[in-house]
């Protein structure tokens, strides 16, 4: 027999950190991923509850998979985004806090609830995280999210049907799918560098979603260079990028003929997102 607070100290001695620990032991009693951390109040009071045998195998089989590397998200199935709570597996990126800032800017750039209805375009949506946040905020906008994996398009179309938000789904590499011009264009493409230590870090999540290249670049220069063609006049193009990236997306926004250049910072300080406006005429 094994009570909450044994498991909790064994997955702690095994090396887990508390949150992890705790979250895990949540998540193997059935709680949903995206009310674990409001249901951590449960367990002081149940420290001495016997855990069930299958709760218990549940618990330990969660404390392995998260021992040897993998996101918590996977492991529990689930992340929050922007408020939405979205299923995650290995077909897709984990998104990631940061890329809030990404949505915040796109709602300030057009915070028109009632104005003229937007189109917008999520290039590489994995989950499909930016794209229904913001059909969440902003629901008579018509929104189109591209990616090029078909398993990651899966799991943004269940998504997208859980949390009953309707995009448009298309499969392809970055425009190659799209027919159609925008009012802004996001997208959190791979930016890592191939060669990037940091990648270690990253194993369980798909290299197709973090690496661009030899400087983490090249997903950029594509977007960058094919986006006029996507934007309507006065259009934006937002894009997350990694931290060292700033004056080099700039610069290539700047080449390309967009004006209007702007830089937002992520939760840690970092300038992380870029975004120009296509004051040109339609390409
Ligand atoms: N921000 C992610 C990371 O380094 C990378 C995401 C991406 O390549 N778009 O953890």
């Amino acid at each position: 027999m094994t009570t909450v607070g044994q498991a909790l100290a064994g997955a702690r001695a095994a090396g887990l950190d508390k949150l992890d620990a705790d979250l895990l032991l949540l998540a193997a009693r059935g709680v949903e991923p995206a009310a674990l951390h409001a249901a951590r109040s449960w367990l002081p009071a149940h420290d001495t509850d016997t855990l069930p045998v299958d709760v218990f195998a549940h618990y330990r089989w969660f404390v392995e998979r998260r021992l040897a590397g993998e996101p918590l998200a996977y492991v529990v199935g689930g992340k929050e985004f922007y408020g939405l709570p979205l299923m995650v597996d290995a077909r897709v990126l984990v998104p990631r806090p940061d890329t809030e800032t990404l949505v915040d800017w796109a709602l300030e750039l057009y915070p028109d609830t009632a104005g003229p209805a937007r189109r917008l375009l999520d290039l590489g949506t994995g989950s499909g995280a930016i794209a229904l946040a913001l059909k969440h905020m902003r629901p008579s906008w018509t929104i189109d999210a591209v990616d090029a994996s078909s398993a990651a398009l899966a799991v943004a179309a269940a998504n997208a049907d859980r949390l009953q938000l309707p995009v448009r789904l298309l499969q392809g590499r970055w425009f190659a799918p799209v027919q159609a011009r925008y009012d802004c264009i996001v997208s959190n493409p791979p930016y890592v560098a191939e060669a990037d230590p940091h990648l270690s870090a990253l194993a369980h999540e798909p290299m197709s979603a973090l690496t661009a290249g030899p400087d983490g670049l090249d997903d950029i220069r594509h977007i960058v260079a094919a986006a006029p063609e996507y934007l309507l006049p006065g259009g934006h193009l937002l894009l997350e990028h990694g931290h060292d990236q700033g004056p080099a997306v700039q610069a290539l926004l700047a080449a390309t003929g967009f004006d209007t250049l702007a830089a937002r910072h992520d939760l840690a300080g970092h300038w992380r997102c870029t975004a120009g406006r296509w004051h040109g005429a339609p390409t």
